[in-house]
């Protein structure tokens, strides 16, 4: 807070940070009362959180309790931690996590964190610190990947993030800027954003019903550098929106979400793949990502910037190199128009059609919740600690559906909705 600012433009934001946490509370997590929630968030993000808590209690949460990540002190471990030390992770914790989701809580994450923390650091030690963590993490995360329990994502502002998005303004202008843009692409500038995003989800969901009642068997790509055809997991089940987690609560897991998705077949993805965009992963950025697959498998990457993680991510396990997720977003979506890269996957995801490498959502297949893993396997349903998406769509990519007698039907010309 500065004295600079005249007391109506505080009494805005404070508004908006409100109507956020109201949106995150209600909308995102569908919070019943006497649920306990678990929350992660950067450092900086204590006054959305305050804001979340009490929304949270006033719905009737049992008890909030947050986990603070500091940036920082995050960087002191690269700097001054003996080697070794980078293929441990706190365990505890993760279990703890896990424990927490199966006695019923809800999660809810905070994303805000610096893109580019660890940018300068080691990429072995990035990728162990990562693995570790991804296989520490894995139990509580599948209860999410499989929607046993109702979650969500929001973000909040921090000055590390705004810089790595307006390096040239000044650190003030370029916070406010972020924040105008969280509250713009989450909906919270309207009279009532909770009833907007009624809206827009009914709207994700009649997508989704349409290319349900299509049945592709696969898409095909068209753009610069891409030319791609990936098919779709048997009973795949195309998703948008909201959806009713097992324990019964109807949840909207990102806040924003502007895309459709669902799960690819792991061995049918053949031809080349250019990113659209740079990927922010686990606080470096891989530039110029070009892939090649064949019957599902990478089997050449090039990354322009960070080729070095880029290689160690699709190297994390066998099915690191396979695809668990397909997106279609159009580039008319509030973020695709912002015209900003948010080096952030909530957004940037968001933005433009993408693909995930790793674990699919098993929700995204047919009564999926109750297959074992060999059953989901044998439809398609990829396998891997990482799910990493990275964005490929575009104003100049075109997307067929292919039937499965063959039939090619356009369903996006120059990154619209046909
Ligand atoms: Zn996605
Ligand atoms: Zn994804």
């Amino acid at each position: 807070m500065t004295h600079a600012t005249p007391f109506a433009e505080q009494s805005a934001f404070e508004q908006n940070l409100d109507q956020l946490a109201a949106v995150a509370v209600h909308v995102g997590l569908g919070l019943k009362a006497g649920q306990e929630l678990v929350m992660t968030a950067p450092l900086e993000a204590v006054p959305l959180v305050r804001r979340i808590t009490e929304h949270a209690y006033r719905a009737g949460a049992s008890l909030v309790t947050t986990l603070y990540n500091d940036d920082d002190a995050a960087l002191m471990r690269f700097r001054f931690a003996p080697n070794a030390a980078f293929d441990h992770a706190a365990n505890w914790l993760y279990d703890g996590m896990g424990a927490a989701f199966k006695s019923g809580a809800a999660r809810l994450a905070i994303t805000g964190a610096n893109p580019l923390l660890l940018s300068n650091e080691d990429p072995d030690k990035v990728g162990r610190a990562n693995h570790a963590i991804s296989m520490a993490y894995r139990p509580a995360l599948e209860l999410i990947t499989r929607h046993e329990i109702n979650w969500t994502i929001v973000a909040t502002a921090t000055p590390a993030w705004a810089e790595a998005m307006f390096p040239d303004a000044p650190p003030q202008y370029a916070l406010a800027k972020l924040w105008d843009a969280i509250f713009e692409t989450s909906r919270i500038n309207t009279s009532d954003p909770v009833s907007a995003w009624k809206q827009h989800d009914a709207e994700l969901q009649r997508r989704a019903a349409f290319l349900n009642e299509r049945r592709y068997s696969a898409l095909q790509y068209r753009g610069p550098e891409t030319d791609f055809r990936l098919g779709l997991a048997d009973d795949h089940l195309w998703m948008g929106g909201g959806t009713t987690a097992a324990n019964g609560i109807y949840c909207i897991p990102n806040i924003p979400t502007e895309e459709v998705f669902t799960t690819p077949h792991k061995d049918r993805a053949d031809g080349i793949v250019t990113a659209s965009k740079p990927l922010s992963y686990q606080g470096t950025m891989i530039e110029g990502i070009q892939v090649r697959f064949e019957r599902g498998r990478i089997v050449e990457a090039r990354a322009t910037r960070g080729q070095e993680v880029l290689q160690k991510l699709i190297d994390s396990d066998e099915g690191a190199r396979r695809l668990g997720e397909v997106a279609l977003v159009p580039q008319s979506s509030p973020i695709a128009h912002s015209g900003l890269t948010y080096f952030n996957t909530l957004f940037d995801e968001n933005a433009a059609s993408h693909i995930a490498l790793g674990q699919a959502y098993s929700s995204c297949v047919r009564d999926g919740e109750n297959l074992t893993p060999e059953q989901l396997a044998a439809k398609g349903a990829n396998d891997s600690l990482i799910h990493v998406d990275w964005m490929i769509g575009s104003d100049k990519l075109d997307i067929d559906g292919i039937t499965a007698s063959g039939a090619v039907e356009p369903l996006m010309r120059s990154g619209e909705w046909v």
